[in-house]
């Protein structure tokens, strides 16, 4: 099922009367989540996430704006008439309820056409249960489980009613680091193996990257970029959204761009093509840069960490923004790391530069 929003916007009123001002959480969102797909919802907490994904559910009401499911505008529709599964963060399960009534709880609701006998409940509570693995817990309480355990659960509860869209708000932030690596990987088989359409919401990048198919990126409560993690990745629009995405993040620095030349500090660094005279931020992912005996970024040596395959430089530079500047080099490079300094070669295609006051993205030509 594709879903459309079209200038979605969610303003709350003032709690505080006298210090006024409203929230705007959602402004004017408009994208299209295609079929069957699994769209993470990304940005710093409070950005609007889960305002975004309970406008999709029905539990809150849009300011202004629509939400289609396929052709059909359910803006108006109630949560129940929607066909929405919805995980949230703290699973609430009902605690003197097994697994089993858990799991089957949303089915009892059903009325008219739609109502099924205890048989056909059971049957379809089962299959849940068996797609998120946890049929042969059916008879324990909420209690007798681990956390990962009753994750699943409350994802079994929410694809139990075979909804159209999928919605899950932070569903592994309860989880230990392991069991939070092990339920992702187990919600992407699930949604590939039942092609639902699922918005995933995190404020982890890598979560968000290791698992969707397309990646929604907010900031206080305006979109900044959608697109397939690795394009995101490759082409941030802004500052933002190139600090937010990687690990280890980006290598920011003040530099400058004059007579077609971009200098950090005083390195004349590279040459950049189609850009006019101005102060600019720039980026540098952490494996953008080569050391170089004749490289012109040079950089005061702090220590080399040794990963395995690669090693982590860290260094430090008077016109990084950041104390430290991290670079990850192929272990082959042979660094003394007993030399006061370290210079860098820097792979083009792996430096962002932004404008100083917009934080917008300036393109340029690589010469
Ligand atoms: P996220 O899920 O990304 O952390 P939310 O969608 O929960 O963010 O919140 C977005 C913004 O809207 C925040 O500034 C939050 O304080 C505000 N907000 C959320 N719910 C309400 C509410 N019911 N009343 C007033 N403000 C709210
Ligand atoms: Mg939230």
């Amino acid at each position: 099922m594709k879903v459309e929003l079209q200038n979605l916007t969610k303003i709350f009123p003032s709690r505080n009367k006298k210090s006024g001002g409203e929230v705007t959480a959602v402004n004017d969102f408009t994208f299209t989540i295609p079929d069957g797909k699994l769209v993470g919802l990304l940005g710093p907490s409070g950005c609007g996430k889960s305002t975004t994904l309970y406008m999709i559910s029905g539990l809150q009401k849009p300011s202004s704006g629509k939400i289609f499911f396929g052709d059909e505008d359910v803006t108006e529709l109630s949560p129940e008439n929607r066909g929405v599964g919805l995980v949230f963060q703290n699973y609430a399960l009902y605690p003197h309820l097994t697994v089993k009534q858990n799991i089957m709880f949303p089915l009892q609701n059903l009325r008219g056409a739609d109502k099924l006998s205890k048989q056909e409940m059971q049957e379809r509570a089962l299959e849940a249960a068996k797609l998120v693995q946890i049929d042969e817990l059916m008879d324990r309480k909420p209690s007798e489980l681990s956390g990962g355990q009753q994750q699943r659960v409350a994802i079994a509860r929410a694809l139990v009613k075979m909804p159209r869209v999928l919605l899950l708000d932070e569903p592994l932030s309860n989880l230990d680091a392991r069991l939070r690596l092990q339920t992702r990987e187990e919600i992407r088989r699930i949604q590939k193996e039942t092609g639902i359409t699922t918005v995933f919401v995190t404020h982890d990048q890598e979560e968000a990257m290791s698992i969707s198919d397309m990646i929604v990126v907010m900031k206080l409560g305006v979109l900044q970029q959608i697109g397939k993690p690795q394009d995101i990745y490759d082409d941030p629009t802004n500052l933002f959204v190139a600090k937010f995405l990687g690990t280890p993040p980006i290598n920011v620095f003040n530099g400058k761009v004059e007579n077609g030349t971009l200098y950090i500090g005083s390195d004349a660094v590279l040459e950049v093509g189609g850009v006019s005279d101005q102060p600019v931020w720039v980026g540098i992912r952490p494996e953008g840069f080569t050391p170089d005996d004749n490289g012109a970024l040079v950089c005061k040596l702090n220590n080399v960490e040794v990963m395995g395959r690669d090693v982590s430089v860290v260094s430090t530079h008077e016109a990084s923004a950041n104390p430290i500047v991290r670079s990850i080099v192929n272990a082959d490079n042979k660094i003394d790391v007993t030399a006061e300094n370290i210079k860098y070669s820097l792979k083009p295609h792996k430096v962002f530069i932004f404008n100083k006051e917009t934080e917008e993205r300036i393109y340029f030509e690589v010469k």
